[in-house]
């Protein structure tokens, strides 16, 4: 088994044998260096295979995730990856229940890395949690995950939310 498109949760988990081959972005190494500096040698170690996606790639992904309302939720690292996968025609690991969303959506195999993933699709909101204004969904990927901005009518908070 190789050749997957891999997310940083992989690279963090996964064995250099199990890395061999796979598909990361270059972004990626920065995420690594942050969060888990101890699998800088084990990633250097594996025969992974760094690229960035081309730009119509990241366009379409773009889209995809525009047209799903997913787009909100997502990091740079994370719109290069569902763009590796469409490029590569790979199969995406990730744990990221929003990326898993996307990919299914997208038409685009996926597999997570140890959970069982989602049992169902999900769908997006940004809302106002105080008057229950609804705007739509972002879409550009956002730096600040949390930050959404405030509600033109009250001024509170806006929350992105899983639709019921
Ligand atoms: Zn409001």
């Amino acid at each position: 088994m190789s050749g997957e498109v891999l997310d940083t949760g992989a690279l963090i988990s996964w064995s250099i044998n199990q890395m061999n081959g796979c598909v990361v972005t270059p972004s990626q190494r920065e995420e690594i260096l942050k969060i888990a500096p101890e699998r800088e040698v084990v990633i250097n170690t594996s025969n992974l295979i760094w690229k960035m996606p081309d730009e119509e790639s990241l366009a379409r992904a773009s889209k995809f995730a525009v047209d799903t309302g997913d787009m909100a939720g997502l990091s740079k690292v994370d719109l290069e990856l569902l763009a590796l996968s469409i490029q590569e025609n790979k199969k995406l690991i990730t744990d990221d229940y929003r990326l898993q969303n996307l990919a299914e959506k997208a038409g685009i195999n996926w597999g997570s890395i140890s959970t069982k993933g989602i049992s169902k699709l999900w769908e997006w909101e940004l809302k106002c949690l105080a008057c229950k204004k609804e705007y739509p969904t972002p879409e550009v990927p956002n730096k600040r995950k949390s930050d959404w901005g405030e509600c033109v009518d009250c001024g509170s908070s806006l929350k992105l939310k899983r639709k019921k």
